[in-house]
């Protein structure tokens, strides 16, 4: 099962023990990362291994977090299709263009990868009580892998959340609290409950290892090109946790000897209305400031400060990439012309990584030849109040003018 041996402070590289409940680190306050013993990993498993494995995310076991397979809260979340999309390339100009597409996924959005993992290591530690601050789809997919597991939850959201995600946290049978804030604000309303209710903080990053469960999508990108990658990935990055898992599976493939070559070129797309990490990328800066009066439709990016905004930035310089803000506007008209050319209904969050890209190949940082995915990382069926329409009304016992239809 799992090859998990310890956990390593992102910062200043303390170690601590993985079978013990562990949040951030305890000497800087810092993320602290899974780290497994590949060694042995690879004595027991070659790239030809995954064939015929179940198709979740849980087929790269060995190198997720869960010892006792009898943990794993599965919801059949992950291996998510890597679509061509050659009409929406042609129409922008790039020959080799594809979505990976994580709107099919349970609860309709990556978060679940995260949540599944967390979900799953809180059951093997025991833990009975679980509480999150979300800008929605990660309370959604909280909700429901716990209802699975059993578990009471906890929700708090900005009160301007989208609709569905209340109605799937209560539906499920979390206790949902909105909050008059943003995602930062209901995080500190979770970190100061924690003693007086005795929940266990699922905050991405403070929870080691719901980047595990984002870390598949690399492993899927890798396994899906036939263990090559691509040249550069877009990336939707509020928290950044699905950016630092890729980069971290990437890393691990290669200590693998799965992969080799070039990592891929890491582009984080923020919207212009929630910046921090476009911002700090241009100034050179190493982490980002607090992004006053964040605002944006593409609510899942609404973080004013990520608490892992070092390991985003760093892993966008290391892979020689950028980071692009794009404007509401522009992220509306990419939902649109997604679904039109390629069928896939993006969420907005989605849609900003082609309106990213369009401004990349202005700018020359993308080439034309390029192999470019896009990471969808939800359905736009959970945002359809972000659209208002006028739809003509048929009186079927009338006459109907065909002519005019
Ligand atoms: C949370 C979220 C994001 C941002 O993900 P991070 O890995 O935290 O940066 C992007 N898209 C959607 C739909 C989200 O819910
Ligand atoms: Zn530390």
């Amino acid at each position: 099962m799992s090859y998990l041996i310890e956990l390593e402070c992102s910062k200043c590289g303390k170690r601590f023990e993985a079978d013990r409940v562990q949040t951030v680190c305890d000497r800087c306050g810092k993320p602290l990362l899974a780290r497994y013993d590949l060694e042995a990993v690879g004595s027991v498993l070659d790239r030809d291994s995954f064939w015929g494995r179940e198709a979740t995310m849980w087929r790269y076991r060995e190198i997720l977090p869960v010892r006792d397979e009898r943990n794993i809260i599965s919801l059949g979340e992950g291996y998510t299709p890597m679509i061509r999309a050659a009409r929406l390339g042609e129409k922008i100009g790039l020959g080799d263009l594809w979505v990976k597409d994580e709107s099919q996924i349970p609860t309709g959005t990556f978060k679940a990868r995260g949540l599944s993992a967390a979900v799953s290591k809180a059951k093997e530690f025991g833990i009975k009580r679980l509480a999150i601050p979300s800008a929605g789809n990660a309370a959604g997919a909280l909700a429901a892998y716990a209802a699975r597991a059993g578990m009471e939850v906890y929700v708090f959201m900005p009160e301007d959340a989208p609709t569905v995600s209340k109605v799937e946290c209560w539906i499920a049978g979390a206790h949902v609290y909105l909050v008059k804030g943003l995602i930062s604000d209901a995080g500190r309303i979770v970190s100061a409950g924690e003693e007086e209710k005795g929940w266990f903080n699922v905050s991405t990053l403070r929870e080691p290892y719901r980047l595990e469960g984002k870390k598949t999508m690399g492993l899927e990108v890798a396994e899906q090109f036939d263990w090559t990658l691509p040249d550069v990935i877009i990336y939707p990055t509020g928290g950044g946790t699905g950016l630092i898992g890729m980069w971290k599976a990437f890393e691990e493939l290669e200590e693998l000897g799965w992969i080799e070559g070039p990592r891929p070129r890491m582009v984080s797309v923020q919207p212009s209305g929630c910046a921090p990490i476009v911002k700090a990328f241009k100034e050179g800066a190493e982490e980002s400031e607090v992004w006053e009066g964040a605002s944006t439709i593409a609510s899942g990016l609404r973080v004013p400060k990520a608490l892992g905004d070092f390991l985003i930035l760093r892993a966008i310089r290391e892979s020689g990439g950028t980071a692009v803000a794009v404007s509401d506007e522009e992220i509306l008209e990419a939902v649109r012309l997604m679904a039109k050319e390629e069928g896939i209904f993006p969420c907005p969050e989605g849609a900003a990584t082609l309106a990213g890209l369009r401004h990349l190949l202005e700018e020359g940082s993308v080439d034309k030849d390029d192999r470019v995915i896009l990471f969808n990382t939800g359905s736009g069926l959970k945002y359809t109040e972000l659209f208002t329409l006028r739809l003509p009304v048929l009186d079927p016992k009338g006459e109907i003018d065909y002519g005019k239809l």
